[in-house]
């Protein structure tokens, strides 16, 4: 096995949702193409940890369980625990492709999934207004049901959907675990869906309804693990200002002073770039010396060489 070795440059990779799919189907496709772009990174020696979205899954498993409960008497599933489902089953087909790539490619390096917790603060100010929405939009009457459970659920023109509270990650459980994994050579997928949320009770970590933002736990990891890269993957293969608009303009660099001055006119969508920029905005604030990126899957090699993306300097 390639041991670790000291000169190799660790890269967290931040999958978003089109690296992974909407559906069963549709996510063993994507990632396969997820992992063959992965290993050419590994092949070209880089250490990489890679850490994922989980909106329509957690979505997928929290309407499930929540239909299911309609006709029977079953405990609700917390969110917590929803979140866990995802990690396993996304870190299964990540890990299993990856391994699948690796040994394509010559490399025979494990590949493993470490169900990570992530704390948060009870008193985050998030819990008081939910705003992430998860699962599938749904109609006046199925929306009533849902209510009724306990859930908050919010009117999008497409038809009501659930919203939870997406607080700020605060500490990584897991983080030795990742740490020693990665020093032993290995491929890591960690902090899935922007981890478990829970909070931390005296030697007790209880579950919380929330759902982390999972760019900014990815940031978080990239500051504890000392990356020297840090690449949001994500559908577009630039950031942009007026993005959608006539007067739309792809940036290839952003310095932080700049992308606090975007962030303020409202150029990046809430709940889609705004966190990634905020995200590649805390790592290079945190640690200058490494490089952060947003753009595509497809880009992610050229990326690296600094060759296209949207790059955040200090
Ligand atoms: P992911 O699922 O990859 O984590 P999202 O789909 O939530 O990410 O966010 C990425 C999307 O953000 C892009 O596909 C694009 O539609 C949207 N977006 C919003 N504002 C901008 C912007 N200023 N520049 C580029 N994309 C933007
Ligand atoms: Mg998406």
């Amino acid at each position: 096995m390639d041991r670790v070795n000291p000169v190799k440059k660790k890269v967290v990779i931040a999958l978003g949702g089109n690296a992974l799919g909407e559906n069963l189907s549709e996510q063993m496709v994507a990632i396969r193409s997820t992992s063959k772009k992965i290993v050419e990174l590994v092949k070209a020696g880089y250490q990489v940890v890679v850490t994922h979205g989980n909106g329509p899954q957690v979505g997928l498993v929290t309407d499930c369980f929540d239909t299911y409960k309609i006709d029977h008497d079953i405990d609700r599933f917390t969110m917590s625990v929803c979140v866990s489902i995802t990690q396993g089953y996304i870190g299964y087909d990540l890990q299993n492709m990856l391994r699948e790539e690796l040994l394509n490619q010559g490399l025979n390096i494990p590949v493993s999934t470490v169900i990570t917790q992530v704390i948060v603060d009870p008193d985050d100010p998030a819990f008081n207004e939910p705003t992430k929405p998860i699962g599938l939009y749904l109609n006046d009457e199925q929306a009533e049901r849902r209510r009724k459970m306990g859930e908050v659920l919010v009117k999008f023109p497409k038809g009501w959907r659930q919203v939870v509270a997406s607080p700020e990650p605060q500490h990584i459980v897991e983080i030795e675990t990742i740490r020693v994994l990665m020093e032993a050579g290995q491929v890591v997928i960690a902090c899935g869906g922007g981890g478990i949320p829970v909070q931390q009770i005296g030697n007790r970590l209880k579950g919380v309804e929330a759902i982390i933002d999972k760019d900014l736990t990815s940031a978080k990891l990239a500051n504890l693990i000392d990356a020297d890269y840090f690449v949001i993957l994500t559908a577009v293969e630039k950031v942009a200002l007026n993005y959608g608009k006539e007067n739309e303009q792809w940036l290839s660099r952003l310095t932080l002073e700049e992308a606090q001055k975007y962030i303020d006119e409202g150029h990046f969508g809430k709940g889609s770039m705004l966190p990634k920029v905020i995200a590649a905005m805390r790592v290079v604030q945190a640690r200058p010396q490494c490089k952060a990126l947003i753009t595509s899957l497809d880009k992610l090699m050229d990326g690296l060489e600094g060759k296209t993306g949207t790059v955040i300097v200090p």
